[in-house]
C-alpha cells in the first residue's frame, strides 16, 4: 500500500492587499480590503503629486504604466480620469508660475 503521506499543498501564504499602501492579509478570493481599492487609486495619485513636486517629467506613459497596476478596468478608468484632472491642474499652475515670472522680468 502506498503510505506516502499526502503532502496537502495548502498554500497557507496570505496574500497582502493590493493598496500598496496598509500590508494588511486579504482573503484568497479578495484583492483589496474594502475601500481599499480607492486608496489605491488616491496612492498613485499622490505618486503623481510627488513627481510633479519633485520636478520630475510626467508623461502619459508614465501614466498609463501606473494604471496597469490596478487590477480591474473601472479602477485604471478612474485613475486615468483623476491624473487627467492632475495632469490639467499641474499644467495650469505651471503656465500661471510663468506668466508670473514673465510679467515680473517685463516689470
Ligand atoms: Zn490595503
Amino acid at each position: 500500500m502506498n503510505t506516502k503521506a499526502t503532502a496537502t499543498s495548502k498554500t497557507t501564504e496570505a496574500r497582502a492587499c493590493a493598496c500598496g499602501t496598509c500590508h494588511e492579509a486579504v482573503s484568497a478570493k479578495a484583492t483589496y480590503r474594502p475601500g481599499h481599492d480607492a486608496r489605491h487609486v488616491s496612492y498613485l495619485l499622490q505618486g503623481l503629486v510627488n513627481s510633479y513636486a519633485d520636478g520630475q517629467p510626467v508623461t502619459k506613459a508614465l501614466i498609463n504604466g501606473m494604471a496597469k497596476e490596478l487590477p480591474s478596468e473601472p479602477l485604471r478608468a478612474k485613475f486615468l480620469r483623476a491624473a487627467d484632472r492632475l495632469v490639467a491642474k499641474e499644467t495650469e499652475a505651471a503656465k500661471a508660475k510663468a506668466d508670473a515670472a514673465k510679467e515680473a522680468k517685463a516689470a
